[in-house]
């Protein structure tokens, strides 16, 4: 299916109803932007977690194989902002976006946004979310021998399957794996090699 900007608003929208009727009423104006190809991969280069990850060989050529279209910039999400009268804001680098989900139909695009929606809204208000699921950040943290950044993305991926049906869950995982297969495969190979 073809993407278009109003099907990024439009989910975005039925997303943040979602999630204000499962999970917590949205205090503040969430908005999502576009940003080029350019600049968000360069913001993606600077990422500690993405460094870590080239590092240990998962990307060949990162600005072809990265597949992640979707951010929250530090400066985007925070507090201040409520006071200054700015909304909250998810970053879309939507020309990675339309090239990566070009070949699935519209109702795998759909599940596959919501989720991500869903992680970066996590993100937003995890301050929040991890005093509604202490349990839940502590064994994110103790997975990841307490790894604040990286337990901060498992906890991001773990609201979205209480916020969405099984059904969607089950698309999604379908379109991640084939979206991921690529990195996926050399971090096994990486971590095969690690163990030798
Ligand atoms: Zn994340």
């Amino acid at each position: 299916m073809k993407l278009n900007k109003k099907f990024f608003e439009s989910t975005f929208d039925s997303t943040k109803r979602m999630f204000e009727s499962k999970m917590m009423k949205i205090p503040h104006e969430v908005i999502i932007k576009f940003q080029s190809k350019e600049d968000y991969l360069v913001a993606v280069k600077e990422n500690p977690l993405i460094q870590t990850q080239i590092n240990l060989g998962f990307y060949k050529d990162i600005e072809k194989e990265y597949v992640g279209f979707a951010v929250v910039y530090a400066n985007d999400k925070l507090e201040l902002r409520t006071i200054m009268g700015l909304p909250y804001a998810i970053t879309i680098c939507d020309e990675i976006a339309k090239d990566v989900l070009k070949p699935f139909t519209s109702t795998e695009i759909k599940a596959y946004l919501t989720h991500v929606y869903l992680h970066e809204l996590t993100h937003i208000f995890d301050n929040k979310l991890k005093e509604t699921f202490p349990d839940m950040w502590q064994e994110n943290l103790s997975k990841t021998n307490q790894n604040v950044p990286m337990a901060n993305e498992l906890f991001a991926e773990s609201i979205p399957p209480i916020v969405m049906g099984e059904k969607d869950i089950s698309i999604y995982k379908s379109v991640e794996k084939k979206l991921w297969s690529k990195v996926i495969l050399r971090a096994e190979q990486a971590k095969r090699q690690r163990r030798l």
